[in-house]
């Protein structure tokens, strides 16, 4: 019999509209016996070819599409074809060729592929059935396309999970990553650990929003909460900020940053690193009367999926009411988030609030996003996940 996916009346719409998840309440029958993994044509409840895609059983998102194209073949030829074209659509203003996101997964139209570059050092995750699949078939083409040295996977994210996948780290292609890879983003000097850093190793997402607040710090005095390696502190101490006080719950992570802001040559007496909660330490330094020019808010995703939404909506409001009541006169806060179940307009909302009991007016004077290596697909909202706002106290 013929493997092909059915789905039930109706359940074709959003498909039709491009969107390139299946879930598993959609599907009213599966012919033949596709495993995870396998490339299915889907077709809607009277007929009509709709796409290919990688089915898997044992998620709840059945299938993620790879082609609207009847005609296409999903082989190793694809993945060098659609990864070519991802990379060359990485030769924007905002995006250093020599260190981005070169893939980024259902927006580049490659499902369940994440692929950085860090040098000659691409790091690779693969969140799905479907890419785990084509695992080797990527790794070539990744080292084909961009030339570089190596392939490291780092698929330890906890969305493997729920594919079905155990966690997998380690070289793909060629040899061991060193110990730290020297990337430059606006000449500022970064060491990236790809093997045990977060993520691949480091934010790319927040590039432009840390070059932007760099320079809003000149001569200011800048608290950078949950500031992982110093991203914003060191564009700030670059652009001349008087004085930085960082602060992560991770040793490590500060250790990392302090070693970078030797790298680049900038004076240990304008930084300070903190290992403390966000959380207490804010409230500390509320009843010690201290007061800054510049808040910095990067917290780590609080709400994965909408489902989380409400809880995370305290953690946002309680850190954003804490800093609003930090600013001096005419203080500027950065506040961001990157949970996906909080999009742009429910993050506005839950800082007004913060700012009404905090007992501040405010302004918007900008908005943040995720930078242009991690574009956003009109038909796939989810992959927007980063938001964030420059507000201005009175
Ligand atoms: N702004 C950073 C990225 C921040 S990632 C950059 O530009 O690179 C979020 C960070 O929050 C992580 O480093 C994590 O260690 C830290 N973190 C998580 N929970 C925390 C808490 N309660 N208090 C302090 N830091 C926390």
């Amino acid at each position: 019999m013929v493997t092909k996916l059915i789905l039930k009346p109706g359940r074709e719409k959003s498909l039709l509209r491009r969107h390139p998840w299946i879930f598993s309440g959609a599907i009213a029958r599966v012919e033949g016996k596709p495993q995870g993994g396998d490339s299915v044509p889907v077709h809607a409840a009277q007929g009509e070819f709709l796409a290919w895609a990688a089915y898997n059983p044992a998620s709840q998102i059945s299938a993620r599409i790879w082609s609207w194209d009847q005609k296409e073949i999903i082989d190793t030829a694809f993945f060098e074809r659609r990864i070519r074209t991802a990379v060359a659509a990485r030769t924007h203003p905002g995006i250093p060729a020599e260190s981005c996101r070169l893939v980024y997964g259902e927006a580049d139209g490659l499902p369940g592929l994440i692929a950085d570059r860090y040098g000659d050092t691409v790091v690779v995750q693969l969140a799905s059935v479907g890419a785990e699949r084509w695992r080797d078939a990527i790794a070539d083409a990744l080292l084909h396309v961009t030339g570089a040295a190596r392939v490291y996977e780092r698929s330890d994210l906890d969305v493997r999970e729920l594919e079905g996948l155990p966690p997998r780290v380690g070289v793909l292609r060629g040899d061991e990553p060193p110990e730290s890879i020297e990337i430059k983003e606006h000449n500022v000097r970064f060491l990236v650990d790809v093997r045990h850093g977060h993520k691949t190793g480091f934010y790319l997402d927040q590039r432009t929003s840390r070059h932007i607040v760099g320079k809003l710090a000149r001569g200011k005095e800048m608290l950078n909460c949950f500031c992982y390696t110093g991203g914003f502190s060191l564009h700030a101490l670059a652009e001349g900020v008087a004085h930085v006080t960082s602060i992560d719950s991770s040793g490590d992570a500060l250790a990392w940053g302090q070693r970078q802001a030797e790298l680049n040559g900038f004076e240990a007496a304008r930084a300070t690193w903190l290992e403390a909660d966000v959380f207490k330490e804010l409230r500390t330094l509320r009843d010690q009367g201290k007061s800054y020019d510049v808040i910095v808010l990067d917290p780590p995703k609080f709400a994965p999926t909408a489902a989380h939404a409400e809880k995370a909506a305290r953690g946002y409001k309680d850190i954003n009411l804490l800093a609003f009541k930090l600013l001096r006169p005419g203080g500027l806060l950065a506040t961001f988030s990157c949970s996906g179940g909080i999009n742009d307009d429910l993050f506005q909302k839950i800082v007004a609030g913060a700012a009404l009991d905090a007992g501040v007016e405010a302004q918007i004077l900008r908005r943040f996003t995720q930078a242009p290596d991690h574009p956003v697909l009109l038909s796939f909202p989810e992959s927007a996940y980063l938001n964030g706002l420059l507000c201005r106290v009175a």
